[in-house]
């Protein structure tokens, strides 16, 4: 059974911008996809589609087979729950600490004592707090658990998101740009941490890159994407025939 299926989803933001043209693609459950195209080709709207941040003008997202489009609510909470989401600045609460931005991953209620900046640790169980840390350890960054978020680099910050999305226990993990404010040596660390989850854990990992050379070298399979419309669905091998 495929872990996400988008059929003809088009998507037009209330300016009038079409952001997305009938696009059909099924992600399969061993895919490590990375979705390559210019600024505005629509890669961002298709993975916040796909967790429902965005709903769609028109067509059908199913996770794991069951249909997303129209879900609100509770149920809306319960599917972001089930997807991963990583995203190019980071979205951590900035003045909490790693530990605490971990456990936002494993809250199942109202998350107003984040909101404040206070710290949830009291809210949680020491097993709860065992899970977050071997999150963190999955990452490598488990030595700064304690210190603030934004006391970090750029590279270490987007571990503590991926931590965070690992503490959700996702079925799926989607990554829109999260290397694009990196360096190169950050970069790297974190698609091969991408990469280490999916072979590890046999989660399927979709990534949007604006850099081809990551995409090529990362990407078991690339989605080529231009002006709202899928244009390429293959290997590496196929977008350059010469590599
Ligand atoms: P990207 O980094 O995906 O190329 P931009 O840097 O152009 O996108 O924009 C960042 C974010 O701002 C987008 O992901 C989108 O949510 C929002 N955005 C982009 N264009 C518009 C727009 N015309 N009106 C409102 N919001 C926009
Ligand atoms: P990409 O991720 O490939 O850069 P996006 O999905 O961010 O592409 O954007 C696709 C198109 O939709 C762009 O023209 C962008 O400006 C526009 N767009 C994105 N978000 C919004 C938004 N919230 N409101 C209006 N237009 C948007």
């Amino acid at each position: 059974r495929e872990a996400i299926r988008a059929t003809a989803l088009s998507k037009v933001y209330p300016n009038g911008t079409v952001a997305l043209r009938d696009v059909s693609v099924g992600i399969n459950p061993n895919d490590f996809c990375v979705i390559i195209g210019l600024s505005g080709a629509g890669k961002s709207t298709l993975l916040r589609c796909m967790n429902r941040l965005v709903r769609p003008t028109s067509g059908q997202i199913a996770l794991f087979g069951e249909d997303v489009t129209c879900v609100n609510g509770s149920h809306l909470r319960q599917v972001r729950r089930r997807v991963g989401m990583i995203f190019q600045q980071f979205n951590l609460v900035r003045r909490l600490t790693v530990m605490d931005n971990v456990l936002v991953g494993r809250l199942r209620f109202n998350a107003s004592p984040m909101k404040r900046g206070l710290s949830m640790l009291r809210l949680f169980s020491r097993q709860e707090k065992e899970f977050a840390f071997d999150c963190l350890q999955q990452v490598g960054i488990a030595d700064l658990a304690y210190r603030r978020a934004d006391a970090l680099s750029g590279g270490q910050q987007q571990r503590v998101a991926i931590a965070r999305a690992l503490a959700q226990e996702p079925e799926v993990f989607l990554a829109d740009e999260p290397i694009a404010s990196l360096d190169p040596r950050s970069s790297e660390t974190v698609m091969q941490i991408l990469s280490k989850i999916h072979e590890e854990k046999g989660i399927p990992v979709l990534v949007n890159l604006h850099h081809i050379d990551f995409a090529q070298r990362y990407g078991k399979r690339i989605l080529g994407m231009s002006k709202g419309e899928l244009i390429f669905d293959g290997t590496a091998r196929d977008l350059n025939p010469e590599a």
